[in-house]
Formats: C-alpha cells, sequence, structure tokens
C-alpha cells in the first residue's frame, strides 16, 4: 500500500477523539505486516526502526474532531476527485499520517546511523493526552517532527494555549430595582474590556503578539433577577514573549473576576533555525517557507527540539468538505524519507 491507498484507508476509518481502537490497530497492523514492532501503549501506537545514539521522532495524531455542519458528501467514504481526497480527517490530519507511514516503512535501515521513532496519537483534538503518554514510552529522543497541515511549510514555532475560566461576582436583586443590586453581567462586561485592552509591546518575528478571545459566557437564573454570578471563558493563544504564566498574571491583575486556571501547561515553542532539525528539514524541503505555526498541537509536550511540517491546508481543517491533494501526500512521503537520511547523516559503511 503505497501513500494514496494508505489514506483512503485511514479516512474510510472512523476515528473521533475517543474512538481510536480501530484505526490504531489497522495501523499496528500494517507497521508489522511491513517488517516493524509496533506497540499499543493506552491506544497510542508507536515503533522504531534503526539503531544508535541520536534519535528523531515523527509523529502525527489518528484522531478528528466530530462531523461539522455544512457537509455535501459522506464525511466516512473518502473519495479520490480530480486528485484530491475528500474526508474527515484527511487533512488533519491523515494525509500527515498516511506519508510518516509510507516513509518509515520504505525506509533502508542499513543508511540510518541512528534510531527513527514513529508515532500515531490519540485525543490530540482534545486534551494532547497521547502524545504525552508516548513520550513516556520512548526514551529521550533527539529531535521531533510533528506532522500537521502546513502545506508542506517548515513551522518552526508554534503558539501556545491558556485557557481560563472567570467569575464574576454581583448581587441579586429585582429586576425592577437593578441599582439595588450589582449586575455579575456588567461586572464581566468590564473584565472582558479590560482583557482585550491589554497591550503586549513584544511581537514574535513569526507568531505576532497573543491573541485572547472570550469564547464562552453564562449568567441568570430569571428574566427578572438581576445575576448574581456571570462566568465567562477565554481562550488565549501564548508567545514565546508571553509565555502561560505571564499571560496569567496579567489578567489576574487586570481583573476583579476570580480567575480559574483550566488549562496551562500547552505552552509556545519555538527552535533556532541553526538546530539540526531545522538544517534537515530544509535540505530535504529546500523551497519550503519557514514560518510560525497559529494553531497548537501535540508539540507543545515533547520536550526535544521539533518543528512542524505536513501536507494539507490548515482551512481545510475541521471544515465541510474536507480535503487533501494526494501530489502533496506524496511529495511529503519523500520528504520525510529524505529528512531522517539527512538528519543522521549517511552511515560510512564501517559496519559492514
Ligand atoms: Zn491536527
Amino acid at each position: 500500500m503505497k501513500a494514496k491507498e494508505l489514506l483512503l484507508k485511514l479516512v474510510s476509518i472512523q476515528s473521533v477523539s475517543g474512538g481510536e481502537a480501530e484505526i490504531g490497530e489497522f495501523i499496528c497492523k500494517y507497521l508489522s505486516d511491513n517488517g516493524l514492532d509496533p506497540k499499543i501503549h493506552e491506544g497510542n501506537v508507536y515503533c522504531s526502526k534503526g539503531s544508535g545514539k541520536d534519535s528523531l521522532l515523527l509523529t502525527s495524531h489518528m484522531d478528528t474532531v466530530p462531523v461539522c455542519p455544512g457537509w455535501t458528501r459522506n464525511p466516512n467514504k473518502p473519495t479520490d476527485d480530480g486528485g484530491k481526497i475528500f474526508g474527515l480527517g484527511s487533512n488533519d490530519a491523515k494525509g500527515s499520517m498516511a506519508a510518516m507511514m509510507d516513509a518509515i516503512v520504505s525506509l533502508d535501515e542499513s543508511m540510518l546511523d541512528g534510531k527513527v521513532f514513529f508515532s500515531a496519537t490519540v485525543q490530540e483534538e482534545v486534551t494532547n493526552c497521547g502524545i504525552g503518554q508516548v513520550m513516556k514510552k520512548l526514551p529521550r529522543v533527539g529531535a521531533a517532527v510533528v506532522g500537521e497541515p502546513t502545506g508542506l511549510d517548515i513551522c518552526t514555532s508554534m503558539k501556545g494555549l491558556l485557557i481560563l475560566k472567570l467569575k464574576a461576582k454581583g448581587r441579586s436583586a429585582h429586576a425592577s430595582r437593578p441599582s439595588e443590586g450589582i449586575n455579575a453581567i456588567y461586572s464581566a462586561m468590564g473584565d472582558i474590556q479590560r482583557v482585550l485592552a491589554l497591550d503586549f509591546p513584544k511581537s514574535h518575528n513569526q507568531l505576532g503578539k497573543p491573541s485572547i478571545a472570550a469564547t464562552m459566557i453564562s449568567a441568570g437564573t430569571g428574566n427578572n433577577v438581576i445575576p448574581a454570578q456571570c462566568e465567562f471563558t477565554l481562550n488565549i493563544r501564548s508567545t514565546p514573549f508571553y509565555d502561560n504564566n505571564k499571560l496569567l498574571a496579567l489578567i489576574e491583575k487586570a481583573v476583579k473576576s476570580e480567575v480559574i486556571v483550566q488549562s496551562i501547561r500547552l505552552n509556545s515553542r519555538t527552535v533556532p533555525e541553526k538546530e539540526k532539525i531545522v538544517l534537515a528539514a530544509r535540505s530535504a524541503n529546500s523551497a519550503a517557507a519557514i514560518r510560525g505555526f497559529p494553531a497548537m498541537c501535540d508539540l507543545a509536550l515533547i520536550d526535544a527540539p521539533g518543528i512542524i511540517m505536513g501536507p494539507g491546508n490548515s482551512a481545510q481543517s475541521h471544515a465541510p468538505d474536507e480535503f487533501i491533494e494526494i501530489s502533496q501526500v506524496e511529495k511529503a512521503s519523500i520528504i520525510y524519507g529524505k529528512l531522517i537520511k539527512d538528519y543522521f547523516g549517511k552511515k560510512q559503511g564501517k559496519s559492514r
């Protein structure tokens, strides 16, 4: 099975976060049928090829988001339509997965002066817990490539994610006498405005400034009651200049509401351009742009220098009629193979 057939098969197996067992079994069987020795841990699949001191991890995620409204095709019956494969997860991130699987299976082990690991993770779209579980099973890796749709651009930085819940407090009163109470909705509005007015003078050359969005809000017990409490959620994207802890401190200082941290462990990442993994990616993929990755991915929990690079276009992710161009997936497979060889350098032949 080459990259295209692999992708068709991967997309035909539904794998919404939490339901990755069947696709995990398929990936495991494919790898072992092709001479590898894959393991499954907490639903994640991983394997390695080659040996030596230096090591490199290629990883992508198996799970998808649920089907969104607006699809005009069957999201679980992938079709090849004029060089594009349509289906849920085709772009995010089964195109990367198929290309990585094809690359590692095709790799000539005798040419490697090091060990390459591959992993297919669960739950990337919800908690990123899968990559955390895989990292506990692997020895410390020298570097990592995370497969996500970047149009094969080399992403050397990534924004972090901080999720906060805020509780604005007020005092109830009858709605006919609003001045006798304190309206928690208005307190929340004030805090949201204060947070949005925060200034971040330092802009990262690839990622720009942090962003803050209020994404959920709830208050009120009846149409005629001044609400005593209003809860709202802030989704904050951090940068290397303003990491999650720094942003939390700035927000706590700016608001009157109680601040409850919901997620703080996914920090932004950046890797210097002279790092070996970036040099290997550039030599394997010399036409690629080098840029930042605007979203969040498994790289946040990988404790090694890493890049994000994969076929597809992130505008297609989580969108109806998601598709990926087959030519990009095939190109990605070749580029991953080259990158692995360039990263380790060729064996000198003394072992024969
Ligand atoms: Zn993804």
